[in-house]
């Protein structure tokens, strides 16, 4: 089966989020399982070429809609045994951000990722591709593309999050190339405008989120942004598929960016990696439990809940380091927060190195997410000893259950109540961090479950063999 596998960020060339990580750790893991799969995404103008021996091949593509003809180069490389192809157009690649500068969008990004549509549909053609999976968004106008092109290519359309919908005024349908035909509201329509994720999702073969629980949860008003009752008319074809990470990056005993490797049979060398992140963040107090938050500064994450038990945070025994970045609300209340308590470390920017010393330095990671599709950061955590503290949604529901359950995935969790409850379990963490042989054992369980993305890929290779099956 030659699968093309698109995504408009793939690490570690691009990334915005967990989507990137699941773009190269997916295919490679399914390469390794014997999938003949090739990795597409555009070639960003910050894609550091020389580093990743990035060549240009002799093909090229051209794509014509809108009243324009586009040529497109193509250029490509083996990233650990993924071979991965790039696609580059000055209007899709030229930007120095991905989707727009920090807090914005640029005002053309639709008809840059339907030039990436476009072309995707091109190079199936060219490659023979008998499976295309797409992801997000950015590519999902591919399937609609297929159909009309007269392509009979099965495509599989996953949802990593829900609530970036891809939405443009109805103008976009002409520059765009997208036949007005499907302008209505059981395809592209939405409150009057055209709906790229609604396109994905009717066209497609086969959709899939990546975790069970929020395949379940988005059928409902609460985490459906508006799309509840069109999913639940497509919901014979929608899967959830608990996403997964790799487990050669995510290594505490190989991790190159650690000061001290440890393994679960001895956790020595997490309290040096501890010791060492508080002398890095100034921290005299050495006793006291350290969690962490790692993520994107915006709502979904929950950091109001964490920005306003700030104060309550600052009188409690215990050391907090935040790492994100995101909307300039969120960055002025935890700024202004961090400032008042010396227990408290707030960090801006965007750092993969210091995120990995944070997963392995922590004793329990916050996620107070409103809504989560999967969640990579608490597996990562588990992976590295560090439990995880979650609001009770989505993929954080399906990986992550009571301490001393036995089930895999120990943390502390709260189904409901916000602020307040995240608070309680805060406190409950404190009770637990005072039981040292309680906590070992759950860091050590935690460090042995599966969370790697060998089980996820084996999950969507069966699901790709029932496309197969339907040709
Ligand atoms: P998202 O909704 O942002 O995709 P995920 O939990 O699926 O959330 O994935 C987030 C990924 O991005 C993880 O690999 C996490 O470690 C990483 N990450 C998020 N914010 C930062 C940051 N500020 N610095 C370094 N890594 C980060």
């Amino acid at each position: 089966m030659k699968v093309l596998f698109a995504s408009a960020e793939l690490f570690p060339f691009s990334k915005s989020g967990g989507l990137a990580d699941m773009a190269f750790a997916l295919p490679h893991a399914l390469g390794k399982e014997g999938v003949d799969i090739v990795a597409v995404t555009p070639l960003y103008s910050f894609v550091n070429i020389e580093k990743y021996h990035i060549e240009r091949t002799a093909e090229s593509l051209r794509c014509s809609f809108g009243g324009k003809s586009y040529e497109i180069t193509l250029y490509r490389t083996c990233y650990r045994g993924l071979e991965i192809l790039f696609i580059y157009h000055p209007l899709l690649c030229d930007r120095p951000y991905l989707y727009g500068p920090p807090g914005g969008s640029y005002p053309d990004n639709d008809l840059r990722f339907a030039l990436f549509c476009h072309a995707l549909v091109e190079l199936a053609k060219f490659r023979e591709t008998e499976l295309l999976h797409l992801n997000d968004w950015h590519t999902a106008l591919t399937p609609l593309l297929l159909h009309d092109a007269g392509l009979r290519i099965p495509s599989l359309y996953t949802i990593h999050n829900l609530a970036y919908q891809g939405t443009f005024p109805p103008e976009t349908l002409e520059r765009c190339g997208i036949d007005r035909r499907h302008f209505h509201l059981e395809e592209l329509e939405f409150y009057g405008e055209v709906n790229w994720m609604k396109g994905g999702i009717a066209h497609a073969d086969a959709v899939n989120t990546v975790s069970p629980g929020y395949a379940e949860e988005i059928l409902t008003p609460e985490f459906g942004c508006g799309l509840e009752g069109f999913l639940r008319r497509h919901r014979n074809k929608l899967r959830g598929i608990l996403n997964g990470i790799d487990p050669e990056i995510y290594d505490p005993s190989k991790d190159p960016t650690l000061p001290a490797s440890y393994d679960a049979r001895d956790l020595r060398g997490k309290e040096r990696c501890k010791e060492a992140y508080l002398v890095e963040l100034g921290e005299k107090r050495k006793d006291r439990p350290l969690f962490a938050f790692i993520g994107r500064f915006v709502e979904q994450k929950g950091v109001q809940w964490v920005a306003e038990i700030l104060d309550e945070l600052g009188s409690l025994p215990l050391t907090l380091t935040l790492l994100g970045e995101g909307e300039e609300r969120f960055h002025r209340s935890l700024e202004g927060g961090t400032r008042r308590h010396d227990n408290l470390h707030l960090r801006f920017g965007y750092d993969e190195a210091l995120s990995h010393r944070i997963y392995a330095a922590a004793d329990f990671l916050l996620m107070p997410s409103l809504f989560e599709p999967c969640g990579l950061n608490q597996m990562i955590a588990m992976r590295y000893g560090t439990l995880p503290l979650v609001h009770s949604v989505g993929g954080l529901k399906d990986t992550v259950h009571p301490v001393g359950s036995g089930v895999c995935g120990e943390g502390l969790s709260f189904a409901e109540g916000g602020e307040a409850a995240l608070l309680e379990t805060i406190r409950s963490a404190l009770r637990l961090y005072g039981d040292r042989q309680g906590l070992e054992r759950a860091r050590c369980f935690d460090m042995g479950c599966d969370f790697s993305i060998g089980r996820c890929a084996r999950n969507y290779l069966s699901l790709y063999r029932e496309l197969e099956e339907k040709r």
